[in-house]
């Protein structure tokens, strides 16, 4: 069988790219890179400080002074354009080696880079459509607004959809001019390093692009504080989020946070079950329930509980976690210690186990494989319901009226996503609008699809909303200008 993980692959160098050039950690230190496949040391990057990453913050800095800035916002975007058409041209090797670096299936992998090149191309031909206006004002004077870039953008992502992260959120600061400072996930890094050299080769001039790999307590930590820093765009975890917000806090800068969730899925009995079931279990099983917008509560009316528990059941005895090679769904957790985490909630569930799939046998004995389980019924106030678990876990919950199912759909500390399943037109509009969450599906359930789409939570997952148009809103700011003339 064709697999992924025993592909020949162009590894990228343990260097961070700085004002256009390749630089090792300037003291000289290096991670290693371990694939969840196999669990086998394969590669290194660098492990920067605060060294390398003041570095980065003078070359983005020195980049606005220079070409970068003087570019005009059209000009942006067709650089833009033509880096899409680059990771195009390059998407499956750039698949192959994010598949090796974090495990994903291959499949989702290639849609990762379908994404990030897609991210390029809408925010390369958005780049000049948003600007100011001018305002009626006293006689005798012009009153007008500009969209300005914040300056440098520092921009923290996590591995599980590193290059998706990176697309969405350096693709919208690039097109508004901002020079970025990128620090991705130590878990997941080599292929936005790659898409660095691409888009050094695509002509961005330096220092538009800086990329500095390392651990987050570090050089994490040191761009999230520094006061060259005009803002921050982090996804990641909650906890590291609030740290983040505190850092932005005291610099006095803007940012955007996009954290986790434990988003529900709200099953009416009229709903068409047939629709519903494989989505359900898609949304969990997903890059191994590793999304933030994962669907890990499927909330069911006590009706149609037995049939739609039977027939998730079915579906999720049938997946197999395995090598991520061609036709693989669900591949290996990121880590070790995410794989002992979502095991040490399998083990503390303290529900009932409806069913659980496999891992396979061929799955190499170091690899990070977990079998996807569907717990039920799940008391809603336990940390089955409650917790971000990350991982192929679903919690089912019975509940009776559309009003008991709002409110333990809103009862936890998150609000990412929401879906629900129901043929009744009056319900969908009610229980859209009830939901205490940044995004809705109806009839349908997209875990954070749509490059187009306005993205983002409340509370615990975070503010601020990224993807789509809006985001160019974020990651500019605008000035007014009054100008009296005789
Ligand atoms: P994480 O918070 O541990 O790490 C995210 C990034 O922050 C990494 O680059 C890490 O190196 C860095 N970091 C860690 N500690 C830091 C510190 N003290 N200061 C500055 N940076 C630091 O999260 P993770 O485990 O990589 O990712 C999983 C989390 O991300 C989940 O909670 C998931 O829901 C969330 N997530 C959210 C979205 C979204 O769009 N809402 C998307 C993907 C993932």
């Amino acid at each position: 069988m064709d697999r992924a993980s025993t592909l020949p692959l162009t590894l990228p160098r343990p260097l961070n790219l700085i004002g256009g050039d390749w630089h090792p950690a300037v003291s000289g230190r290096e991670m290693a890179m371990i694939s969840p496949i196999d669990g086998v040391r394969f590669a290194a990057i660098a492990e920067s400080g605060p060294e390398d990453v003041n570095a980065a913050i003078a070359a983005a800095r020195a980049a606005l002074d220079g070409q970068w800035g003087r570019l005009t916002a059209a000009e942006r975007g067709r650089l833009m354009l033509r880096l899409a058409l680059r990771i195009e041209a390059e998407a499956e090797a750039l698949a192959r080696l994010e598949t090796r670096d974090n495990g994903k299936p291959i499949a989702q992998s290639r849609a990762d880079m379908a994404a990030l090149a897609r991210y390029f191309e809408y925010y390369g031909g958005a780049a000049d459509k948003l600007h100011g206006e001018v305002i009626p004002f006293l006689n005798g004077h012009d009153a007008k607004t500009l969209r300005e870039p914040h300056g440098v953008t520092g921009h923290i992502i996590p591995w599980n959809y590193s290059v998706q992260i990176f697309g969405r959120s350096v693709g919208a600061a690039l097109a508004m001019g901002n020079a970025t400072v990128t620090k991705p996930a130590e878990d997941a890094c080599l292929t936005i390093l790659r898409i660095g050299e691409l888009a050094t080769e695509t002509g961005f001039p330096p220092g538009a692009i800086n990329i500095v790999t390392g651990r987050g307590e570090v050089a994490g930590r040191a761009l999230s504080e520094h006061p060259g820093v005009d803002f921050i765009s982090f996804t990641g975890s909650p906890a590291v989020g609030q740290a983040i917000q505190i850092a932005a806090t005291r610099n006095h800068i803007p940012c955007t946070l996009e954290l986790g969730g434990k988003s529900p899925q709200i099953v009416f009995d009229d709903a068409d079950l047939d629709a519903a079931a494989p989505v359900i279990v898609n949304a969990i099983v997903q890059n191994g329930g590793q999304t933030c917008s994962a669907g890990s509560r499927v909330l069911i009316q006590r009706g149609i509980w037995a049939r739609l528990t039977a027939m998730l059941a079915q579906r999720f005895c049938a997946v197999v976690a395995e090598p991520s090679g061609e036709g693989a769904v669900l591949g290996p957790l990121i880590s070790a210690r995410q794989k002992a985490r979502v095991e040490a909630y399998i083990d503390a569930a303290g529900a009932p186990l409806i069913a659980q799939g496999g891992v396979a046998a061929d799955a190499p004995p170091g690899g990070f494989y977990v079998a996807p389980a569907l717990f039920g019924p799940v008391d809603p106030a336990s940390p089955l319901a409650q917790e971000e678990i990350f991982g192929p876990v679903l919690a089912a919950i019975p509940f009776d009226t559309e009003a008991e199912a709002i409110a333990i759909a809103n009862g936890t500390e998150y609000g990412l996503v929401a879906g629900i399943w129901t043929r009744d037109g009056d319900r969908q509009a009610r229980v859209a609008r009830a939901m205490r969450c940044g995004q809705v599906y109806i009839n349908a359930y997209g875990a954070g699809g749509g490059i187009e789409l306005p993205f983002g939570g409340v509370r615990k997952s975070g503010h601020g909303r990224e993807k789509g148009f809006v985001a160019l809103y974020e990651f500019s700011r605008l000035k007014t200008i009054v100008h009296r003339f005789g």
